[in-house]
């Protein structure tokens, strides 16, 4: 018995199949903004976007690129910006000029960026006013030249209502230099784009990871790849034109770009959307909106639900909650289930595979479960060493192929070689993540044979702060490794064996301290020990796995 087999569990009602429009990204938009011009697609702090003025605004923002900053078709563009509304500005306007979006973490540091830009070969880049320090060195000096920097209290009207982020009324800056273009500026222009004939099989979106080894990497995504887990999630009924979405996981990030942008505007439904996430002012939002939906992560959610205050509110809106990226806890989902009847849905996937692959069908759950294969993907669990395929309860790596699959990594046709594998005439891709699955078909995540960390959903590969760890002048040798955490999961921990004449000079906080600037903030260690030497195998590798086992034993003892 193997998992493909399964299909036969998928519940009455979500097809098995579906097909993927073979339009762009930009056409759903086009779509929404004709059918419901009025209706509004963000909804900001207590300002509402209609489609009509999102898709205007996108419009002119492609305009300007095209006429103004030469972006060609197949051009990358750096998206660098936090959740606002110039982030789905941004993203279809990217695409109508007919450029490719490469979205960034908005806490990546300079030396980060350099890294990006120089790998993507990125000219343009669209900017959040207050991350300008950290991209403005790298202006002219990299392959990049072009800076629209977006100020966000630009779409704040009014007195707001809402306890709002220091980044958000932040008022716009002017004194930008003049090398940098006011998004302001470049929008009153009005340019209208040319249509420059993209198709479904042009790059869409290239979201960097690093996969299962080295430096980060950018994952090819077409139209097609994108729309079919647009179209997935629309098909799983969680979301519908009339709902209404909190949409507050990072838009940079493969999730929160399908299911809290992508999906919505699709649909032609209305985002809440939020800067930064703040439980009270959630719970506010879901009361005042009667927000319908919303698909987050785990430390959300157990936030969200451990506000004293949560009684206060009116939440009855709420129809569906899911999330992935990381295991949602049983309990948490069984309080979820206590306080509010709801089921976790949870769903997994990979930057690889522009979010979901499996997903819990809506209406018969698991929890701490990343649920079935999705419709058109075929999912096998395989010995990794051998590619047999498994049977239930037995362990071992799953491979995907799948209409949402992407085309490979940016420029690496070497990691492209190890990232698929042939079978049956058919590519799959190697997650690198160890799962079961259960006699129903449920998958469950065992461990990861790759060497990430997941601080609750956002990665962090150990070999990238190691090489950061190196550059520090008392340290001889760095392991880095995932720690248990109340929190988030796992956090970043440091063994670090210090030179000889370091000793005894250097505290564990000093080294906290010195990566600060340095790293994003969710890479870096938050705990650092020194030991006087580090497990080595044979071949002499540090044995990370060994350092790693032995920090959750703790745990379970
Ligand atoms: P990313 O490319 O940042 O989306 O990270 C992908 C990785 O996140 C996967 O390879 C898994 O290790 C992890 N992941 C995604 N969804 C889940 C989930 N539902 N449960 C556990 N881990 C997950």
């Amino acid at each position: 018995m193997t998992l493909t087999r399964h299909f036969a569990y998928w519940p009455k009602g979500v097809p098995t199949s579906i097909t993927v429009p073979k339009t762009t990204l930009y056409d759903n938009l086009l779509v929404s903004a004709r059918r419901y011009p009025d209706k509004t697609a963000i909804y900001y702090y207590g300002t509402a976007v209609t489609y009509d003025r999102l898709l205007a605004e996108a419009k002119a923002l492609a305009g300007y690129l095209q006429h103004e900053l030469g972006v060609k078709r197949g051009d990358r563009v750096l998206l660098y910006m936090q959740n606002a509304p110039q982030f789905f500005v941004s993203f279809f306007g990217i695409l109508a000029a007919g450029a490719v979006v490469v979205p960034m973490n908005p806490m990546n540091m300079t030396e980060e960026l350099r890294f990006y830009i120089e790998d993507g070969g990125i000219e343009t880049a669209l900017v959040g006013q207050e991350l300008l320090p950290r991209i403005t060195p790298l202006q002219k000096e990299t392959t990049l030249q072009h800076i629209v920097a977006a100020a966000y209290s630009d779409y704040i009207e009014g007195t707001p209502k809402y306890a709002l982020p220091d980044v958000v009324t932040a008022p716009r800056q002017t004194d930008v230099g003049d090398d940098v273009v006011l998004w302001a500026d470049a929008l009153n222009r009005g340019l209208q784009p040319v249509d420059v004939g993209t198709t479904c099989d042009d790059l869409a979106v290239l979201p960097y990871t690093s996969g299962t080894t080295g430096r980060p990497k950018g994952c090819m995504h077409t139209h097609r790849t994108v729309q079919a887990n647009v179209a997935g999630g629309a098909n799983a009924r969680m979301t519908t034109p009339e709902s209404v979405t909190l949409t507050v996981l990072p838009l940079f990030h493969v999730t929160g770009l399908v299911h809290c942008m992508n999906v919505p505007v699709y649909l032609g439904a209305t985002s809440v959307l939020m800067t930064r996430w703040d439980r009270e002012t959630a719970a506010q939002l879901i009361e005042d909106q009667r927000v319908t939906s919303w698909t987050n992560i785990s430390t959300m959610m157990i936030d969200f639900l451990a506000n004293p205050n949560l009684s206060k509110y009116d939440l009855s809106s709420l129809a569906s909650i899911g999330g992935g990226g990381a295991t949602l806890p049983a309990a948490v989902g069984e309080r979820l289930k206590q306080l509010f009847g709801l089921n976790y849905t949870e769903g997994y996937g990979l930057s690889e595979t522009i979010a979901q692959v499996t997903f819990n069908p809506p209406d018969r759950p698991k929890l701490q479960c990343m649920g079935m294969p999705c419709p058109d993907v075929d999912a096998r669990v395989v010995n990794p060493q051998t590619l047999e395929e498994l049977g239930p309860n037995e362990e071992g790596e799953l491979i995907v192929n799948g209409p949402q699959v992407f085309l490979g990594y940016w420029n690496r046709p070497e990691e492209n070689a190890k990232a698929f594998v042939e079978l049956d005439g058919k590519r799959f891709f190697r997650t690198g993540d160890l799962v079961r699955y259960d006699e129903e078909g449920y998958l469950f995540m065992v461990d990861r044979l790759k060497r990430m960390i997941n601080a609750s959903g956002f990665k962090v590969w150990p070999a990238e702060v190691e090489s950061l760890l190196y550059q520090h002048e008392a340290v001889q040798m760095a392991c880095v490794i995932g720690a248990p955490d109340e929190h988030r999961g796992e956090t970043v921990k440091a063994y670090i064996v210090l030179k000889a004449d370091y000793q005894g000079r250097v505290r564990p906080e000093d080294i906290i301290e010195w990566t600060k600037d340095k790293i994003a903030a969710y890479k870096r260690p938050r705990l650092v020990e020194f030991v006087d030497a580090l497990p080595m195998s044979g071949t002499g590798k540090v044995m990370w796995r060994t350092l790693q086992e032995k920090e959750w034993a703790q745990v379970k003892a």
